[in-house]
């Protein structure tokens, strides 16, 4: 039916774009035989910005840079590759994109876009990460009705040890710790229906550039593990309990010891990833475009709250600081502080079996809960159309 409604109205003239600031009607070029839109119509409607250099197109819209290759039939981002019906074009120095670039690979790539192929139109809806709809069929579990993938990130590793963990038994190191939480985690997330990806399952360091990288198109959280330390004096380990953290600009003398204690990490890496600009710089600047700021603030207070009702230590609340780790994860995004390894309780607990596994299934209750408020959200919005 839709088929004959189509050829009856003849080809598709134009598209609408639809957003918060309003609606904008975008025509269709098919000089080339597939329709095109011009990438400068767009500049406005979707904040994208486009530049040619050579046989080489980047765009970049709502965090997201796409590359095209002129006369070939695909855009990559990041690590994943979308292919086009048609290719990409310069004419009368304008860049024109397959028009299946805007309806299928936007989409999937940056979530708040909705292609809606009957009424011709792409709509922007709130700045929530969402994976495409799997199943409708309802997680017995957890009451969830989409596919849901959370990344899962184990704090240092490899030749970076994270800290000594003073009251840890044995050997032990911060990141011996945040792997066994880590694992723990990606089965309690399991057990309850969800997709868990952990970015190491050894003994490995992986940059901390690359670890939000593991957060790529349909992922829809990146949670990381570490275990808290204070520097040695007469006070150290008098502090206890658990923290969450979200990406912002670090307010506080000890927000900061945390997250200067966390980015240490970057000395264990390549020259590279500290460039000139210094990482906190560019974190800063990143600030102003992480557009998912509150859910990420309400996602780790949703965390918090369930790891300080079972952690011995106490409740040191939701923080704010800059962390390098959560900079490039385009999704929301949390640090977990799951105690102190400078006390001496805090210590026995995060090594003890119980204690993680208490951890990870209270971080797991807090996703869930998270998720499950972010889909009674989405169905409102969707009762609106
Ligand atoms: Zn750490």
């Amino acid at each position: 039916m839709i088929l004959l409604a189509v050829s009856l109205l003849g080809p598709m003239q134009a598209v609408t774009i639809a957003t918060p600031r309003g609606v904008t009607s975008i025509p269709l070029s098919a000089e080339r035989g597939a329709p095109a839109v011009a990438a400068s119509r767009l500049a406005v409607p979707l904040g994208l910005t486009a530049e040619v250099s050579g046989a080489e197109a980047a765009v970049r819209v709502g965090g997201v840079t796409f590359i095209f290759q002129l006369g070939a039939p695909f855009a990559r981002a990041g690590e994943a590759i979308c292919t086009l019906a048609a290719e990409p074009y310069v004419a009368r120095d304008s860049l024109f994109l397959p028009l299946a670039w805007l309806t299928d690979c936007l989409p999937r790539a940056v979530a708040r876009y909705r292609w809606d192929a009957d009424a011709g139109r792409l709509a922007e809806t709130a700045p929530i990460a969402i994976a495409p709809v799997a199943a409708a069929a309802v997680n017995p579990v957890t009451g969830l009705r989409l596919a849901h993938t959370i990344v899962v990130d184990p704090g240092h590793g490899g030749r970076d040890p994270g800290n000594p963990g003073r009251y840890f038994s044995g050997s032990l190191t911060e990141k011996d710790i945040t792997l066994a939480i880590g694992k723990l985690l990606r089965a309690e997330l399991t057990r309850r229906g969800l997709t868990a990806v952990l970015t190491r399952t050894g003994d490995t360091l992986i940059d901390l550039q690359d670890r939000p990288s593991y957060c790529a198109a349909d992922c829809d959280m990146f949670v990381s593990i570490h275990v808290n330390a204070m520097p040695a004096g007469r006070r150290a380990s008098a502090a206890s309990g658990v923290e969450t953290y979200f990406l912002s600009d670090a307010k506080t003398e000890d927000q900061r010891r945390v997250a200067d204690m966390e980015n240490a990490a970057i000395s264990f890496e390549a020259d590279a990833v500290r460039s000139a600009q210094g990482p906190l710089g560019q974190i800063i600047k990143d600030l102003q475009q992480n557009e998912y700021l509150r859910e990420s603030a309400r996602l780790a207070e949703l965390v918090q709250g369930r790891v300080a009702g079972i952690h011995p230590g106490g409740d040191r609340g939701v923080q704010q600081a800059a962390f390098w780790v959560l900079n490039f994860a385009r999704r929301p995004a949390i640090l977990v502080e799951t105690g102190f390894a400078t006390n001496k309780d805090d210590g026995a607990f995060l090594t003890s079996a119980l204690g993680q596994r208490k951890i990870a299934n209270a971080i797991a209750d807090g996703i869930v809960a998270y998720l499950q408020e972010l889909e009674r959200k989405l169905a409102v919005g969707g009762a609106g159309r």
